[in-house]
């Protein structure tokens, strides 16, 4: 099938060929932005999909026109099925990829290459190793950095998303854009977002705004190019002239791109997120468990989605914190 079917269509036309599973709530590192400094609750085991109900529950979807599917977290590889799991979808008519901290990808990397996958999207928020244990908790910065030129080295395409805070890595843009001279990488700046437990303020934001004023002010105007929209795009693209690889800015907060949004959310206890921001989650494995058909489900959740950030259009709306009813990140899955 090459279109999407009538159910994974919304009210205003969008149709959600892009499914993001969450396999697992757990986490090897604690970044503050996304695990709650107390910790989270962790949902029973016989509550979280087994390694058959991702696959057939994704087979559904798949059948019903998602062509692209992501596996994230937590951290996708801690999961010891992760490798059934993957080989699977790979098996299916869908453009795999995974989003991961790094820290276990040399375990993983013949995986990926039997499976097929080409295109790995990696967590790095610092270059540095100091500022790297203050933001994961942990002291893994050699072993991330070392698999990130592992993936380059094997030919993989690595996005490296950066979530950019004031006063903690803002002065590491002009690095991370000097990282993509000789590395064939696309590094991706991301405003930093409220979930739920993770201290978000306005304040601490780092916009588009000011990561282009910051590259405007260190490169000759004549050396920033433009790249073009890709498809259902999240960042904006750019490169320095000459360099091997490029960089752009996903700016969920202060300009999204809700009007292209092809994206919907499985956790990973089975609940469908029609948006990131969404409060409201449709419960498809207990249904599914049950035995009966989720079809329906899907079509009313996706439906349902609201034209811009869950129904938070403007940005007065999205900074009011009471309207962020929602989950912390890490049982989302980004
Ligand atoms: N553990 C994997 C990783 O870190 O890549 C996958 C899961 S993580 C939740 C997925 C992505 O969400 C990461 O790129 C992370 O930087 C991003 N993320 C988490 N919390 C965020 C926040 N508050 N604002 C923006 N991006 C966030
Ligand atoms: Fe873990 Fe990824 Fe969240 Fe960091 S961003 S705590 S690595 S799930």
């Amino acid at each position: 099938m090459d279109k999407t079917s009538e159910i994974l269509q919304d009210s205003f036309g969008r149709q959600h060929n892009y499914l993001r599973i969450s396999l697992t709530e757990k986490c090897n590192l604690r970044c503050t932005y996304c695990m709650p400094e107390s910790g989270v609750i962790l949902s029973p085991k016989t509550q979280l999909m087994s390694s058959a109900e991702v696959i057939e529950i994704a087979s559904l979807f798949v059948k019903n026109g998602v062509n692209k599917i992501r596996l994230t977290g937590g951290e996708p590889l801690l999961r010891k099925d992760f490798g059934e799991i993957l080989s699977a979808l790979s098996a299916m008519p869908v453009e795999l990829s995974v989003t991961t901290n790094a820290i276990l990808i040399d375990r993983h990397i013949e995986i990926f290459k039997n499976c097929g996958l080409t295109s790995i999207n990696v967590s790095l928020d610092t270059l540095d190793a100091a500022k790297f244990d203050a933001i994961t908790k942990r002291n893994q910065f050699e072993k991330a950095f070392e698999n990130i030129e592992l993936l380059l080295q094997e030919g993989f395409k690595v996005k490296l998303n950066v979530v950019l805070m004031k006063d903690f890595n803002e002065d590491e843009i002009i690095p991370f854009v000097q990282y993509t001279q000789d590395k064939n990488v696309s590094v991706r700046f991301i405003e930093f977002m409220p979930f739920d437990g993770n201290s978000w303020d306005k304040s601490k934001l780092v916009s588009y705004a000011e990561v282009l004023a910051q590259v405007k002010a260190h490169y000759a105007e004549d050396t920033l190019v433009s790249l073009p929209h890709e498809e259902n795009f999240t960042a904006r693209n750019f490169k320095i002239k000459g360099y091997m690889g490029n960089f752009g800015i996903i700016s969920t907060v202060t300009n999204p791109f809700c009007d292209s949004c092809n994206r919907i959310r499985l956790t990973a206890n089975g609940k469908l997120k029609n948006c990131l921001f969404s409060t409201s989650e449709t419960d498809l494995l207990s249904t599914y468990r049950a035995g009966e058909a989720i079809e329906p489900l899907i079509q009313q959740a996706i439906w349902k989605k609201k034209a811009v950030r869950s129904g938070m259009t403007h940005s007065s709306d999205f900074e009011n914190l009471a309207n962020h009813d929602n989950r912390s990140m890490i049982t989302i899955g980004g």
